[in-house]
């Protein structure tokens, strides 16, 4: 659910995930719902809409939480994006998105040096999970305000208080090992734009994680590997994001080859 919601790529990887494993009782739809009407959406998808549970994406994920029962995840980044609505838990499965991608890129966290750009919903995840995993982090954002509630926020909820903010050009100096965008920055249609300021060099030889994958190739992308680096985009975070929902509602594991692949062909289907 999300309103918007027709640009989701979800329904086409949840459904191929429930064909590919014969499970056709199952079926993901997409749910058009209006800011003012989330409460009451909940309670009838729960009670009357025979839903084992629903994705939340922009801009309920902060909504629904008054009404679910958030875990520690949740709770920590004060947004769900995935509940259970047989004991109406909430968790949010971006984080493990993010990382079981990074994890099966064979790119290292624990004790390396990360550069988060962006402080947004996406941002806090990445901190969360980067910080779980044991990585050093520094958020940059092109508000500073913004990115120093999101820390003081997760000290808060999660009792996170190794990452730290850094203007982009302080920031640059340090010896990253990754850095991940979490700006909207450079997806389609503003391909030519990039989080990164043409004053300031990109540091050379590290891996990027770019959470936008529409396009495949940003021109953030691009800058790191002429820099050569390394560059990994988002469609990979948004397959495992789903994986995590789907191990939680049908209790298997999701076939993820499957579902990248669906999520690859209903992009190009988009383009
Ligand atoms: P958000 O809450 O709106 O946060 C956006 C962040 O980007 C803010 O820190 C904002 O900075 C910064 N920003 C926006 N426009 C900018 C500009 N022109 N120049 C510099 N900074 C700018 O968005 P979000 O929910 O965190 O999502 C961020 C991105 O991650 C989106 O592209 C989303 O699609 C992507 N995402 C991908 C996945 C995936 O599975 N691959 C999952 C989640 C999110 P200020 O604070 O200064 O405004």
């Amino acid at each position: 659910m999300g309103w918007p919601v027709e640009h989701s790529l979800s329904p086409a990887m949840h459904n191929a995930a429930f064909a590919a494993l014969g499970m056709t009782d199952w079926r993901y739809d997409l749910l058009p719902i209006q800011p003012d009407i989330v409460r009451q959406s909940l309670k009838i998808l729960r009670d009357e809409g025979g839903y084992t549970g629903v994705n939340v994406t922009v801009p309920h994920k902060q909504a629904v939480m008054p009404y679910v029962k958030p875990d520690a995840i949740a709770q920590a980044l004060g947004a769900a994006n995935t509940i259970d609505f047989r004991n109406n838990s909430a968790t949010n499965t971006d984080v493990a998105g993010l990382i079981d991608d990074l994890t099966a890129n064979s790119v290292k966290l624990n004790g390396e040096n990360v550069l988060i750009l962006g402080a947004g919903g996406a941002a806090r995840a990445a901190v969360y999970g980067l910080v779980h995993a044991g990585a050093n982090v520094t958020v940059t954002n092109r508000t500073a305000e913004r990115a120093q509630i999101m820390l003081a926020d997760l000290t808060l909820s999660a009792g996170i208080r190794s990452a730290q903010f850094k203007p982009l050009e302080e920031a640059a100096q340090n010896d990253f090992s990754l850095v991940v965008n979490c700006t909207p920055v450079g997806m389609w249609p503003n391909v030519d734009a990039s989080p990164w300021s043409d004053d300031v060099d990109f540091p050379a030889g590290v891996t990027l994680y770019d959470m936008i994958y529409r396009p495949e190739r940003t021109r953030l992308i691009e800058t790191c590997e002429s820099r050569g680096g390394r560059a990994i985009g988002g469609l990979g975070m948004l397959v495992r994001q789903g994986a995590a929902a789907f191990k939680i509602w049908t209790g298997k594991a999701a076939p993820v080859d499957v579902m990248y692949e669906a999520a690859q062909a209903a992009l190009a289907a988009k383009k």
